[in-house]
């Protein structure tokens, strides 16, 4: 499935048409084939609770892992590509996991916060989202862990939308969220626990960098990470992170939250490379 070569030509550029043709892709290679539900390790691992819930949930990492053609994304050897979610969430405790609990547990979603229950209660705060997400009553439901009694009236194939849907459902919300008081306060502690990872830059020393997105507008680039002290942008490390929609965190949040903590903000850079060549700069006329 990897074609690392390909990236720099399309990983900006995920249009909705190809989102498809990937999704099938991943159903019939390399994920647990087209009947995902029930018969994949993972889905043993999660219905060990012996919820339908558990059931469901597996399918909505499988429709996940469509969002991005995880080979247009850089490879980091961070992750083995041997997928071993069920790791991330142990059988046992299922029944008492709630759906966004699960969600921020899946491998790759580690740069999500949980959002509140109440803020998602709010009608207010959801305001203009019915109208950008499909089965958007089904899927807010699912995220609330509502039953809904017309559940049981969706096909298979709508299910999937309905557990497609709602993981773009949360992203939208996600990235509303992370600019409130609360939301900002749940990704100060994630990013003291250095959950979005650190600047590769060698003089950065290690510095943590938080989750943005290059554009606003979903499908359009995936999440990337910004370094507050060199001030770029980069891949996050894990190719599972790679794949998330950069929507779901937006162009604002890492500037706002730096101002917002502006003790956080670290020092700009003392030191840059110098290329040399046998011990001696490059004289600028050579550049
Ligand atoms: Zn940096």
């Amino acid at each position: 499935m990897y074609k690392g070569e390909a990236r720099s030509a399309k990983q900006d550029s995920v249009g909705r048409e190809e989102l498809g043709k990937k999704r099938a892709d991943v159903d019939g290679g390399e994920r647990a084939g087209p009947s995902s539900r029930g018969n994949g390790s993972r889905d043993r691992e999660r219905s060990a609770g012996g919820t339908a819930g558990a059931m469901r949930r597996s399918s909505a990492t499988e429709a996940r892992a469509g969002n991005f053609d995880k080979s247009t994304y850089p490879d980091d050897g961070e992750d083995s590509d041997t997928d071993s979610e069920e790791s991330d969430v142990s059988g046992s405790d299922e029944e008492d996991t709630s759906w966004i609990a699960w969600f921020c547990s899946l491998k790759g979603n580690e740069f999500f916060c949980e959002v509140d229950d109440e803020y998602i209660q709010d009608d207010f705060n959801l305001s203009g989202l019915s109208s950008q997400v499909p089965y958007y009553d089904y899927a807010l439901d699912l995220i609330l862990d509502v039953e809904s009694p017309n559940d049981d009236m969706l096909t298979e194939e709508q299910h999937e939308m309905v557990e497609s849907a709602a993981e773009m459902l949360y992203g939208l919300i996600h990235v509303r969220y992370i600019l409130t008081t609360r939301g900002m306060s749940a990704m100060l502690e994630k990013y003291k626990n250095v959950d979005f990872g650190r600047c590769p830059r060698v003089y950065c020393s290690g510095q943590p960098c938080l989750p943005m997105g290059q554009s606003d507008i979903p499908r359009t680039s995936t999440v990337k990470i910004y370094c507050p002290k060199c001030e770029d942008i980069y891949y996050p490390r894990s190719k599972y992170q790679g794949n998330i929609d950069g929507a779901y965190f937006g162009t604002t949040f890492p500037h706002l939250f730096l101002m917002t903590y502006s003790y956080i903000k670290p020092p700009k850079p003392t030191q840059s490379y110098v290329p040399r060549i046998f011990g001696f700069k490059l004289h600028s006329s050579a550049k």
